[in-house]
């Protein structure tokens, strides 16, 4: 397809990780948000439950100034008052983990009707610009959408491996560590990578 290899010096290098992305050390942890930023469950409820309420805190206000807080909104998007839009980040602090910074985006639901593809490959897009921005070198990634959002392993390895090989130079991230949390997700991103 065009894409860079993880090996070349132009872009950031995967890795992957069986385990729980809360205990990894890197300089940004993404957390797999909903649009209302106030928590949720699966990774979100746990980063928020070992992050502490910092995390919290910061959401809130990131919340109520989501209008400054994203340089645009675009055509067909979920209404600001509406929290975050699907396929977009936002960056708070990462309270007691071990990262200097939690990147929240919100993953598209899966449907059957419609494709909502190009809206995951938007989350790790702009998660990784938004990594850029704080000159973030390491990033730490759950599998996006699929847990409660219900996207299919295989097709979410897929996207998210590609979009971030698409990534290449000009970004300071050096690193994106995939933390998958059974073997099932573990296996369907080595098939990916
Ligand atoms: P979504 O609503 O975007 O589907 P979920 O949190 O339900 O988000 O699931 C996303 C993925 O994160 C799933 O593959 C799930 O197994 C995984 N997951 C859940 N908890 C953790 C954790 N602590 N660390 C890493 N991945 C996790």
């Amino acid at each position: 397809s065009g894409s860079t290899g993880p090996s070349e010096p132009t872009g950031p290098t995967i890795t992957l990780v069986l385990g729980d992305i809360t205990e990894q050390h890197v300089d940004a942890i993404v957390n797999a948000a909903n649009s209302s930023l106030l928590g949720g469950g699966g990774v979100d409820g746990a980063i928020h439950r070992r992050g502490g309420t910092a995390i919290l805190d910061d959401c809130r206000r990131l919340r109520a100034s989501l209008p400054q807080a994203l340089s645009s909104v675009r055509a067909g998007e979920t209404p600001i008052g509406k929290g975050l839009p699907t396929g977009r980040a936002v960056a708070t602090t990462a309270g007691e983990l071990h990262a200097d910074h939690v990147i929240h985006t919100v993953g598209p639901v899966h449907s059957s009707s419609e494709d909502r593809s190009e809206l995951l490959a938007s989350c790790y897009r702009e998660s990784l610009r938004v990594a850029g921005e704080l000159g973030a070198r390491s990033v730490a990634f759950p599998a996006v959408s699929t847990g409660i959002y219900g996207w299919p392993l295989d097709d979410g390895a897929r996207i998210a491996v590609e979009t971030v090989r698409e990534t290449g130079a000009g970004t300071s991230v050096e690193e994106v560590r995939f933390v998958l949390f059974d073997e099932t997700a573990y296996r369907a991103f080595e098939a990916a990578l």
